[in-house]
């Protein structure tokens, strides 16, 4: 394991210096100077303002930079290197001098997008969620169609809607069918939901026609954020026959301002569960040649300040390695900065659905607050905030930090 580390960090932090996410931050007397952020304990260490010192040329243009990208484009290699620079600064006292300046508390930093959005995709990767929604839209069939356990099923969603924690949703309009209608109107959605979802942040860009097999996914992998997946389940009903989900999706996606890198969860990796219907070859992990793909990331989903969920992501049935291989085998390419999300992660138990579709049994059966509040969809003003945790060395915890988003109320209806 690393060594301690010589910066003051919390015994219960979430940050500790296993853990190491960046981020993009700016400060209050340079609004408009963007940096790359690494937090550690109740601090962001301002990794380009100490590289310009401490690093080759190399690094710290990496490192003194306005977003993740140039550093998501530089590879594996790069990566393993920064963050061994990164942990030698916080843990070698030598270092304590040049560094300790270049701390920053991390009330006093707003933080912003960490990476331009290349593109981004959204799995379907919980056979929970996929079995709950068939259940529900489609009663009297299959709840699993029947590609679903042979291959990850997914879409293109508009990465140009990608926004940070924080940033207000608005509520979306668009046609909405009611139920016993032949013909939609057209106004703000009723039926606003969340999906608690993981997302996997990309590098290490590839040609197009070169897939990325399972063996390879580290090599593209850099590291972990939280995602909302905002969905207007009126207009996606209507929509999504027969090309997918569309306007009900892609008005925004909130992801987490911290990027955990996949090196923290080494600890975190567990088998996926056990699947039961023979693989293709380019998505067969079983022959134990790798390490486990799962990883035991406990999500919470709070809604008005109140825990309504603990979705399992260790109970997923497609790992991010299959996700990957499934999407680059027609030989797409990858650039820096692709984004894909995992779909929203259910359990087998109510409380641990990740979405309220689910929850709520699409509004058969409301959820009740401790206030008495009743809710099957979003309303104006909710809240809603994702955290997550996950298993680090010695009994340590990762965090993943939160991402939060509040529903504020269509333009037409203001
Ligand atoms: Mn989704």
């Amino acid at each position: 394991m690393a060594a301690p580390t010589w910066v003051a960090v919390p015994d219960d932090s979430l940050f500790g210096v296993h853990n190491l996410p960046y981020g993009v931050f700016t400060t209050g007397d340079r609004p408009g100077e963007r940096r790359i952020g690494v937090a550690i304990g109740d601090h962001v260490l301002d990794a380009g303002a100490v590289a310009a010192g401490q690093a080759g040329d190399d690094m710290a243009a990496l490192l003194a930079a306005p977003s993740l990208n140039a550093l998501l484009a530089a590879g594996r290699p790069a990566w393993t290197a920064v963050r061994a620079l990164l942990t030698a600064w916080l843990t070698d006292p030598a270092h304590r001098p040049a560094v300790e300046p270049h701390l920053l508390p991390r009330p006093e930093v707003t933080l912003h997008l960490p990476f331009e959005v290349a593109d981004y995709v959204d799995f379907y990767a919980s056979e929970h969620h996929a079995t709950n929604v068939g259940r529900i839209f489609r009663p009297d069939g299959a709840a699993l169609p029947p590609n679903w356990k042979h291959l990850p099923i997914g879409y293109h969603g508009r990465s140009g809607t990608v926004v940070v924690s924080g940033t207000p949703v608005v509520r979306p309009s668009g046609q909405r069918r009611a139920p016993g209608e032949a013909v939609p109107d057209f106004g703000p959605t009723r039926r606003l939901d969340v999906e608690a979802e993981i997302g996997f942040v990309v590098g290490g860009p590839t040609a197009q026609g070169s897939p990325v097999p399972l063996a390879d996914a580290e090599e593209h992998v850099f590291g972990v954020c939280l995602v909302n997946d905002w969905s207007a389940r009126d207009i996606q009903a209507w929509e999504y026959v027969p090309l997918g989900p569309f306007l009900g999706k892609s008005f925004a996606t909130s992801v987490s301002p911290w990027v955990v890198p996949l090196d923290a969860l080494d600890v975190a990796r567990v088998a996926p569960p056990v699947r039961d219907a023979a693989l293709l070859p380019y998505l067969d992990d079983q022959d134990g040649s790798a390490p486990p793909r799962g990883l035991d990331i406990a999500l919470e989903v709070r809604l008005r300040g109140e825990v309504v969920s603990r979705p399992p992501f260790a109970t997923m049935y497609w790992t991010y390695a299959q996700m990957l291989a499934h999407m680059t085998v027609n030989g797409a390419s990858l650039r820096a900065g692709d984004l894909f999300a995992s779909g929203t992660v259910s359990g087998p138990e109510r409380a641990q659905r990740g979405a309220l579709i689910e929850l709520s049994w699409n509004g058969e059966e409301p959820l009740v607050l401790a206030d008495g509040t009743r809710r099957s969809f979003l309303e104006d003003g909710d809240e809603v905030v994702i955290t997550a945790t996950a298993p680090g060395p010695d009994g340590t915890r990762i965090g993943f930090g939160e991402v939060t988003g509040r529903v504020a109320a269509a333009p037409t209806s203001r």
